[in-house]
């Protein structure tokens, strides 16, 4: 059975005429399932009981369960939802000027095995459907009764990983009969997939790209982030230069900041070196700590020291607001818990 929260538009409208209806009931169908979110092909009251009986025969309506919803002193709200097959994922609300962003997942774990990253803890289980992206932001949205005005791909996973699925979810959002949602209002967050991105450039879109970068010399790099030794810097600056060019867009390039790690003056200059001069912005985060693994917490203080230092070499730089520490809202941490404490229970 196919899955049809997961079509694009055009893929919906190519369904339905190959069961033989006229294609404008693909819209009708579409904003159904995107802004009004039916969960059932009966509740579709304005098409024809016969569609209505091949959709329900032909196609199924995935949904989500929530397992968890943890509510942060600073407003932030992170979610753990249950997919049908089991798989435990993470989403987060964030607020922005009373703005709600919804930051999803977009794999079940992750394939990069970033050591300061909590996501990569168990590897890679599979990519998620466009649909399982779709209900993270669907259930957010429904349970702070807000529209939605951004989404960040920043939850667990590599979305360039899992670039289909990822390109068809972001399509379908900004559909007009979806969320109607701009493409500037979605930010892709990549650890440097540098072939994806230069596919994602050749598409020409408005979607923000965010690179994590956490530090800009290959031997540190590769120390921190294995996908160093696919691409290493070198590689990954061409492809995001490529970006800027074709889309005229700027890049963000995430940092956390580890104390004692990458904030010397030295990394401050190898950063310069690797970004003077682009239409860049680097946004220094604070980095979370994961309990069990040896990496400790960084203060708010150490990262601003550390944004003077690249303030100092005229870069363009903001400390990203902590939001959520409190809650386990980094990547990955709060389906880590939940999954130890099942596995302890499991254990006893
Ligand atoms: N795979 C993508 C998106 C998910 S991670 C990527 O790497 O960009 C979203 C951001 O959170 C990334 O910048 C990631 O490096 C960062 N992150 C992961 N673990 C962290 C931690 N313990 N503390 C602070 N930031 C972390």
């Amino acid at each position: 059975m196919k899955e049809i929260l997961s079509y694009t538009a055009e893929q919906l409208k190519e369904y339905i005429e190959e069961i033989g209806y006229e294609t404008y009931r693909a819209g009708i169908v579409f904003s159904w399932l995107h802004q009004k979110q039916v969960t059932t092909f009966d509740a579709m009251s304005n098409l024809p009981k016969q569609l209505r009986n091949t959709l329900q025969q032909d196609t199924y309506i995935d949904t989500l369960t929530t397992q968890a919803v943890v509510e942060s002193k600073d407003g932030t709200v992170k979610y753990l939802f249950k997919l049908s097959d089991g798989n435990l994922i993470e989403s987060v609300a964030l607020f922005y000027r009373k703005k709600l962003t919804v930051c999803i997942s977009s794999q079940v774990g992750c394939a990069r095995n970033c050591s300061f990253c909590a996501s990569a803890i168990g590897g890679l289980v599979r990519n998620l459907t466009p649909a399982e992206m779709l209900l993270q932001v669907y259930a957010v949205a429904a349970d702070r009764h807000q529209r939605v005005s951004g989404v960040v791909l920043m939850g667990i996973g590599e979305p360039l990983d899992n670039f289909c699925n990822v390109m068809a979810f972001c399509d379908i959002i900004c559909d007009e009969n979806g969320l109607n949602l701009s493409q500037r209002a979605i930010t892709i967050s990549t650890s440097g997939v540098a072939d994806r991105i230069e596919q994602l450039a050749e598409k020409n879109l408005k979607y923000n790209l965010s690179v994590s970068l956490h530090a800009a010399n290959n031997a540190l790099r590769s120390r921190l982030m294995p996908i160093n030794d696919i691409y290493d810097l070198n590689r990954l600056m061409t492809s995001c230069q490529g970006y800027l060019e074709k889309t005229n867009r700027r890049i963000t390039f995430e940092y956390a900041v580890n104390q004692g790690i990458n904030d010397s003056v030295k990394d401050a200059r190898d950063i310069y070196r690797l970004l003077k001069g682009m239409n860049a912005h680097i946004n220094l985060i604070p980095l979370n700590d994961i309990e069990g693994s040896g990496v400790t917490a960084t203060t708010r203080k150490v990262a601003l020291s550390f944004k003077d230092k690249l303030q100092a070499l005229s870069l363009n730089t903001t400390v990203r607001r902590t939001l959520g520490d409190d809650i386990d809202a980094a990547c990955g941490q709060l389906r880590r818990r939940v999954q130890d404490e099942t596995d302890k229970e499991r254990l006893e």
